[in-house]
Parts: structure tokens; sequence; C-alpha cells
């Protein structure tokens, strides 16, 4: 699952070396050349991470951040600062302002992509291409591969983002309306029935080598991916 990366940057330069960057790594991008515009963009969509310019014209960086860090729709996104500011104290007011990881201008697109990656794998490892592997059940991203032991499984599209999601998020309970949110993609209208349609068609593909056993259900909750 590739990451959706908005970059939230005004000089239309840096903009396109950032967003360009993160495309040959897989992203896919959004931009924004201020933070109203990113306060729009999000509200139709929320990405899997937020590239931000510290100095914007209007409402800056650290203002955008602070506003996204309030609003419970937006606060779990991760958002890595870009600064022209070597300046110690602005690095430490950026971090508190919540940000997860800040870099400083002029930076490598190397050192952007392994920022990113880091910030992803730690924020949602869901959007990278790590395999994953839980009590004998292997997902591969990349070659979009499942198996139980030596035995290959077949899942279709949704039941293998559902369970990729339930894999790098394990014993953890989400209620419906959270997996249509992570895994439908928010602002998608779809009845929450639909998601206990898929965690049956789940359970079934995991069901030849025994596995449909660690997608459980919690009464009254949700479901839950457990090992134990
Ligand atoms: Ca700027």
């Amino acid at each position: 699952m590739a990451a959706t990366i908005l970059v939230v940057e005004d000089e239309p330069a840096i903009q396109e070396l950032v967003a360009c960057n993160l495309e040959l790594a897989g992203h896919r991008t959004l931009r924004a050349d201020s933070a109203e515009q990113a306060l729009k963009m999000v509200h139709e969509q929320l990405p899997d991470l937020i590239v931000l310019d510290w100095m914007l014209p209007g409402i800056n960086g650290v203002e955008l951040a602070r506003r996204l860090r309030s609003d419970k729709r937006t606060q779990a996104v991760p958002v890595i600062m870009l600064t022209a500011r070597a300046d110690e104290r602005d690095k430490l007011a950026g971090l508190e302002t919540g940000a997860d990881d800040y870099i400083t201008k002029p930076f490598s697109p190397r050192e952007l992509n392994a920022r990113v990656k880091a910030v992803l794998r730690r924020r949602s490892p869901q959007t990278t291409d790590d395999v994953v592997e839980v009590a004998g059940l292997r997902l591969d991203p990349a070659s979009h591969r499942v198996s139980g032991g030596d035995e290959s499984l077949q899942l279709g599209p949704t039941e293998f983002r559902l369970l990729h999601f339930f894999m790098t998020h394990a014993e953890r309970v989400f209620t419906r309306v959270q997996l249509l949110d992570q895994v439908w993609g928010d602002h998608v209208f779809v009845e929450e029935r639909t998601v206990d349609v898929h965690i049956r068609r789940l359970r079934k593909a995991l069901t030849p080598t025994g596995h449909d056993r660690l997608i459980q259900t919690v009464r009254s909750s949700g479901y839950r991916f457990s090992a134990g």
C-alpha cells in the first residue's frame, strides 16, 4: 500500500523537488502552496503523512501543525517539518507542536526519503513494503503474496489491505468505523456491515492453514488480530 503524502511548500522549485522524489520512491503525492490550501485538502482526503514547510505565507507551518494536532480527525497524521533554520530553539519549537521529525534545508533526496520511511514505519507500518509475519502467517506487500507456512493463500484486494492493517496493528481492538477509516479511507461512504462481509471473506481465505483464528470478534466493540 503506497502512502499518500501531502507536500505543503510555497516555493515551487522545492515543492517540485520534494514531490518528485517521493513519487520516485513509490508514494502518491498531493501538493499545497499554503496552509489554507492544505487544510482544505486534508478536509477532503486524509493523507498518510504531511511534509510541511515551516515558512509559509499566511498561516505558517508551526501553526498548521498545531491546528492538525488539536483536531481529533487529523491529530494522528504524522508530520515532518521542513525548514531553512538550523537553530536548535526552532527545532525544539517545531517538535513541541507535535512534528514527528524535522529536516533542515538544504537536504538530499536520500535524507528526505530515509526520514519519510522511518516515520511511516513507526506511525503507519501498513504503508511500507516490509514483509510482516505473525504466527506463521506471512504477508509480502511488494509481491502481494500471503502464505501460511508453505501454503500460499488467495485473498481479494480488500481482504489483503485489511489483513495488512491487522498484521501491522496486532493485539488492538478496532471498531468497524475505525477499520473503514484506516482500510477503506475516510470520507468513503460504505456501510459498517461491509466490514463484516470482508472479515468473513478474510477468515474464509485464511481457513486452509487455520489462521482464521487470528481474527477475533470482540463483542460489541469490533475486531482484533491476535496471535495469542
Ligand atoms: Ca517556504
